[in-house]
């Protein structure tokens, strides 16, 4: 069993029993006011519906001063659903409007998912809509790349100049050498998007992948077949969370904090493990505080002793399953008990064996993983054992289990391809992924293109996403983006990439133009949404779904002919057929009848397989260790996730950076969490100015001390130090990702970092 890096003890929390941490042979007590800030934080939620309105009362006084904050007038009162696409959630909203303007954003309360809740990022939307971060009308660069000189140019010259571009790539027989980047969803314009790379001949699609991805790539390896994971936790009679933020923004956030209520009055336990005191680990009746990147082994030691006490159910595991006694087995009984496990979580052997007791003879118990939110995908031996876990117990498409759910994409006819497509689709595609993909590996795209691999990239058009931010290694993705000549934004924010680009066709924003939402991050019932127009465009944009297709008119050939549809909402149409003029009226439609194929019906053919198929067993469970040389860099920096910052293509809007607190941006200065200990060692106190350094950069930061942390780590939020966007949010803290260094994981190629090697200096 691989060892972790040098961390002190274990740590287990009871946080609702008692706000103190024990220790191997000691007692830490963590700070009252440290616990009570926890304790409101995560008990006032960020996530309830409604928001509470002191909080609303105090930034909207706060608010009162900037020019842009909606001001009604009197008119005519009126409400409009639609859907939320800020995050994965899926949430309905209905928009209250004074004539035609949008006031407030509540939840639907007749919507299956959030049920009338709404998160503090949906309530926000408005700052969205009316914020100065808008792009107005369609730029182009005129200086620098990235010194935000731009021009204002007409549609007509924007879709002129991309078209002409791709045009020529195309006839010069490099289509290969054109790339798109989108965000994560699978819906109508992603498939839009496929259907354009395919026509016009290039394999490079990037989509970037999220713990969904990890998840059906998992099932796909261990379950056989296509589906979508969900998770029936509104049964689920006890939780284990292998380090997913549930209470954090995981999967559908206002339904996980709704779940959250139902196990409080049901009295379903759930066990946070994780390194750092979340807000879930707050909420958890246990937080298991474990070294960081162990806790699969801690979930392998469980399986270890659930085999060699044969706590497992028999019947599934005897009938349905192979590969238990060949592989997992053996080196589960071999190389994981519950005292070597021990040595590497900070576990104690006796919390692991009194866990997977507990874990096996609950009712309907769920294990879940997903770092934090689950905007990066992870490592597969992390989804590979808590998958297991779930198996053995035979929580598998059962009441209270985990789910394999239908797939609800769109199908068109097939594209013809003529001969310039024919030859750019030979060419390989530069993440590796062989053709055609489901996944996309955008890190390893960004390595290839930034060593020069293969085929330079000469085009590279951006879509709901932004990369230069989100991605690990800021350096080297703009390292790579500075290798193409022509990288087209269609945000519809001045976010971090679009300032990069060289033009910018915005697309209106979620409020102002309509899309599909096919399926809800970890819902166990196949869904479609439909998000639609509730205010007119308030800028110059255009639909990035038209905008593609008059390009593809433009280009002729066998791209304009798979795509001729006159505009976008005929594309939507051709996807949700007859659904399409029901949403527009119901908004939502969900299989509610939905039951997940029968045992004997899913694993007829193909056995359920403890060790994903085709890979060895000690590959697949074999963890991914922290880049760093721990002599030079003594510490383990993480990044987390919360509530309170937006950490994708969205970036924070004012009010969510208002209720941000001190202990995470103080000012423009971000901080950075460290045990009391640790600290005392290295000479900081609270507040201490410090340079954090890792083998891929530098920044300045202060210091807060915070006993819910294992000693050793230091933890950074995801969401701050942005360098563009508007004066609300640009140069307000560090962006973790400049100190993060990208590692793909060995098996899928997923980004799979979950922390880097530091150290922490006087500054
Ligand atoms: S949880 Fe996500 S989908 Fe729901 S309101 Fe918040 S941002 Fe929107």
């Amino acid at each position: 069993m691989p060892e972790s890096g040098a961390l002190e003890s274990p740590l287990r929390i009871r946080v609702n029993a008692a706000p103190m941490a024990a220790s191997r042979g000691n007692v830490m007590k963590i700070d009252r006011r440290c616990f009570l800030s926890l304790a409101m934080g995560a008990g006032a939620g960020i996530a309830l519906s409604p928001l509470p309105w002191k909080l609303t009362d105090d930034v909207s006084i706060w608010s009162q001063n900037w020019p842009w904050t909606p001001v009604p007038k009197r008119g005519e009162a009126k409400t409009v659903h639609s859907v939320c696409t800020l995050c994965p959630g899926g949430c309905g909203i209905s928009v209250r409007k004074i004539d035609d303007r949008a006031v407030k954003i509540e939840g639907m309360k007749s919507h299956p998912v959030n049920q009338g809740g709404i998160c503090a990022l949906g309530l926000s939307g408005l700052q969205l809509l009316y914020g100065p971060t808008r792009v107005k009308g369609p730029l182009k660069r005129v200086g620098d790349r990235g010194k935000g000189q731009w021009m204002p140019i007409s549609w007509d010259q924007a879709i002129r100049e991309v078209t002409e571009k791709l045009a020529g790539i195309r006839k010069a027989g490099r289509p290969q050498s054109v790339a798109w980047f989108s965000g994560a969803s699978s819906n109508t314009l992603n498939q839009l998007l496929d259907r354009f790379s395919q026509a016009y001949g290039t394999p490079n699609g990037m989509r970037l992948p999220t713990l969904e991805d990890a998840y059906s790539l998992t099932l796909s390896l261990m379950n056989g077949g296509r589906a979508r994971i969900g998770f029936d936790f509104e049964h689920a009679g006890y939780v284990l969370s292998l380090g997913a933020g549930l209470l954090d923004g995981w999967g559908s956030p206002v339904r996980m904090f709704k779940a959250n209520s139902q196990w409080k009055t049901a009295g379903v336990k759930v066990v946070q493990v994780e390194p750092r005191l979340s807000r879930t680990a707050a909420k958890a009746d246990t937080w298991i505080s474990v070294n960081p990147g162990t806790e699969a082994a801690l979930a392998l030691a469980m399986a270890h002793v659930i085999l060699k006490e044969s706590l497992y159910k028999a019947d599934f595991v005897e009938s349905y399953t192979e590969g238990l006694m060949e592989g997992f087995r053996n080196i589960v009984l071999a190389d994981f008990s519950p005292e070597a496990v021990a040595k590497v979580t900070g576990v104690d052997a006796a919390t692991i064996t009194m866990l997977a007791r507990e874990f096996a003879k609950a009712k309907r118990p769920i294990a879940v993983c997903g770092r934090g939110q689950g905007t990066l995908p992870g490592s597969l031996d992390l989804f590979v054992a808590t998958h297991a876990l779930n198996a053995l117990v035979g929580n598998l498409n059962q009441p209270g289990g985990v789910w394999m759910v239908r797939e609800e994409l769109p199908s068109w006819p097939d594209v013809q391809l003529d001969s310039a497509a024919k030859t750019g689709l030979g060419y390989p595609r530069l993440d590796g992924i062989q053709t055609p993909a489901r996944i996309s590996l955008p890190n390893r795209f960004i390595q290839a293109v930034a060593a020069g691999k293969d085929y330079p990239v000469e085009a590279l058009l951006i879509v709901e996403s932004n990369p230069l931010y989100t991605l690990n290694d800021t350096a080297l993705v703009r390292q790579a983006l500075s290798k193409i000549p022509f990288i087209v934004s269609f945000s519809s924010f001045m976010d971090d990439t679009a300032a990069w680009s060289d033009l910018i066709l915005p697309n209106p924003i979620y409020l102002e133009r309509s899309d599909d939402v096919v399926g809800v991050s970890g819902y166990p019932y196949p869904t479609i949404a439909l998000s639609q127009p509730v205010v007119k465009p308030q800028c110059n944009t255009r639909p990035v779904g038209d905008v593609l297709l008059q390009i593809a008119k433009g280009l002729g050939d066998s791209v304009a002919t798979a795509l001729a549809w006159k505009d976008f909402n005929a594309c939507l149409e051709a996807s949700l057929g007859e659904r399409f003029k029901s949403l527009k009226k119901s908004v939502v439609w969900v299989d509610k009848a939905y039951k997940p194929a029968a045992w004997d019906e899913v694993f007829a053919t193909e056995r359920f397989s403890f060790i994903p198929k085709g890979i060895a067993a000690d590959a697949a469970l074999k963890p991914v260790s922290v880049p760093g040389d721990a002599g030079g860099f003594p510490l383990t920096l993480m990044a987390y996730d919360t509530m309170r910052l937006s950490n994708g293509y969205i970036g924070n809007p004012p009010f969510l950076t208002k209720i941000l607190e001190d202990t995470v941006l103080k000012q423009t200065d971000g901080l950075v969490e460290i045990n009391p200990k640790t600290a005392k060692s290295l000479g900081f106190d609270e507040g201490d100015r410090a340079q954090i350094e890792t083998p891929k950069g530098k920044a300045l930061v202060k210091v807060h001390l915070d006993d819910g942390i294992v000693p050793g780590v230091v933890a950074m939020p995801r969401g701050l130090g942005h360098e563009a966007y508007d004066a609300y949010l640009a140069g307000k803290g560090i962006n973790v990702n400049n100190l993060m260094a990208s590692v793909n994981d060995p098996i899928s190629g997923f980004e799979a970092a979950w922390g880097i090697r530091a150290k922490l200096s006087k500054a």
